[in-house]
């Protein structure tokens, strides 16, 4: 992955910025592409010396910052495959991911080295602790980069269709985060389906505030624009504030977002206090994003509608985009297939036949994006991948006339209503329309009478203290069949969400099986 993305850029535009620290008021810290291609061959180098061999696994437990596609590529340049950790996960969730993916070696931050150790002492088999920064004890990264000068880089052959690049975990949205293979080819395809479909050029500055250990956020490292040239501006956690101030300062042209963070550009009065006038263009993956809502984020910064992709940790990561040449793709579209990859959508009924033109039905998917596997776990491999190569996505959708996919829902989350069924994704979005509405999630829950209805968790406008359940619930009410009412709802101080945006409705049921 290393040559797909980084050699080219390295070629063309050595001088050019490659990566910034958004987080530095005077904007001076920075990497081009030169030193950051010098600096992942030294790294490579240093991880050789230190013991790091051909196939082992070196896990990367750290916040976004401008070492972390350094440490990613020097690994994979070492030959080595990166499984990218949650850089706010306890100990014991360390442990668990180093467990699972066998991996030997950590690279760390100093404010995270505590867990790391405990993680390591709880495994006890990890050979050595990196530490980005600096930390007694312990090899730092910055150090040998920065006094290593050109030790010999380890002599790796690469297998790209077999070899493992990356080994990320999955969100964990409806279960244990999986720990998904993705071969060095299986990324290099996915960023050459991509790239003629939207084109980056040099001198676009992009925001990378998405975690850089999720397959979203990272392909700010590894896509478009580490391969275009593009500069990346780089932000280790979302604080609004924060995220609006760097769009302001350092003039992004183009956002890569999940939809929480439409939300925010679309609802938060904060916005009206930035310049934002730099911004080209929204991407936004991740979880269901409502046609209003993205209507309402475009027509407030004066942009082109909000561009979606689709995809999932296990498609490298994905298979479907909004073209660039789209002008005005139809609302609520998450894109059309990238070349050579095929889609069949399935009947919720009966999954071995294909659902009718139009039709609602589960998304399949089959392409050379596809992961190798999830490590360890054979027969979810197979639940999810089919004897004919079909991705079984788990989720709803359908297809237009024109090939357009619009994805509803995941198939577990549809809420069975006396044989009816209903898109809580729907419901949240509905319910956002409201304007004393800050955030929303529905799950289904039980009656008295054992019947699954919609219940809806909703988040108050700071504005809106008074606003009641009875009102909110005739206003989806009037707008709604009726069986798809929400027929019970609570205040809540927030949405519980994954890092990768989506809302985790699994600790919504939690708390109700808690309480009952
Ligand atoms: P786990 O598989 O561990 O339960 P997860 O499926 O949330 O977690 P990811 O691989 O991060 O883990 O997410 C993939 C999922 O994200 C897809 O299956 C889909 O439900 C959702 N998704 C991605 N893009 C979109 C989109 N544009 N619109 C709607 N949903 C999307
Ligand atoms: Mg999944």
């Amino acid at each position: 992955i290393h040559q797909a993305v980084l050699a080219r850029s390295t070629a063309t535009h050595p001088d050019a910025v490659a990566l910034v620290d958004g987080t530095d008021p005077s904007g001076a810290t920075s990497l081009t592409y030169g030193q950051l291609d010098v600096w992942h061959r030294r790294l490579a180098a240093s991880l050789a010396a230190a013991g790091v061999r051909k196939g082992d696994v070196v896990a990367l437990h750290s916040p976004n910052s401008l070492l972390y596609p350094v440490v990613f590529y020097g690994a994979s340049r070492a030959g080595a495959a990166v499984t990218t950790v949650h850089p706010l996960c306890t100990a014991e969730e360390f442990a668990k991911q180093l467990a699972d993916s066998s991996a030997r070696w950590i690279v760390t931050v100093a404010p995270l080295l505590e867990t790391a150790r405990r993680a390591a002492e709880l495994v006890g088999c990890i050979e050595e602790i990196f530490v980005c920064d600096r930390a007694e004890g312990h090899r730092s990264v910055l150090h040998d980069l920065l006094t290593r000068g050109d030790a010999p880089e380890p002599d790796v052959v690469i297998d790209p269709a077999e070899d493992i690049a990356v080994l990320p975990y999955s969100s964990g949205t409806t279960g244990v985060p999986k720990g998904v293979m993705l071969t060095h080819r299986n990324i290099a395809t996915n960023l050459a389906q991509l790239h003629p479909l939207v084109p980056m050029v040099p001198g676009e500055r992009i925001l990378a505030v998405l975690p850089f250990f999720h397959i979203y956020g990272m392909t700010a490292l590894m896509n478009a624009p580490l391969r275009s040239g593009a500069t990346v501006v780089v932000l280790p956690r979302f604080d609004l504030d924060q995220f609006l101030g760097a769009i302001e300062k350092h003039r992004i042209t183009g956002l890569y977002v999940a939809p929480p963070i439409v939300l925010a550009l679309a609802k938060h009065p904060a916005v009206a206090r930035y310049d934002l006038s730099s911004l080209e263009y929204v991407v936004s993956a991740a979880a269901p994003l409502d046609s209003r809502l993205a209507a309402a984020c475009s027509a407030r910064l004066k942009l082109p509608p909000v561009r979606q992709g689709y995809g999932m940790t296990e498609l490298s990561p994905g298979t479907h985009t909004v073209p660039l040449s789209t002008p005005n793709p139809p609302p609520g579209a998450v894109g059309k297939l990238l070349p050579s990859t095929e889609m069949r959508i399935l009947r919720l009924d009966d999954p071995a036949r294909d659902a009718g033109p139009g039709e609602e039905g589960e998304v399949a998917v089959r392409g050379p994006q596809v992961m190798k596997g999830y490590l360890g776990r054979p027969e979810a491999t197979a639940d999810m991948i089919d004897a004919d190569g079909w991705v079984h996505t788990g989720d709803v959708g359908h297809v237009d006339d024109d090939g357009w996919l619009y994805v509803v829902d995941r198939v577990k989350e549809l809420i069975k209503y006396k044989g009816f069924q209903v898109a809580p994704a729907d419901l949240e979005a509905l319910l956002l329309t409201h304007p004393a509405v800050a955030d929303a999630a529905v799950i289904g829950v039980y009656d008295a009478d054992g019947n699954e209805v919609p219940k809806a968790f909703v988040v108050r406008q700071p504005t809106a203290p008074d606003l009641g359940a009875d009102e909110l619930m005739a206003y989806v009410a009037e707008r709604v069949a009726p069986y798809k009412k929400v027929r019970r709802l609570e205040f809540i101080e927030s949405v519980p969400r994954a890092a990768s945006g989506k809302i985790l409705r699994r600790e919504l049921r939690q708390r109700e099986k808690d309480r009952t």
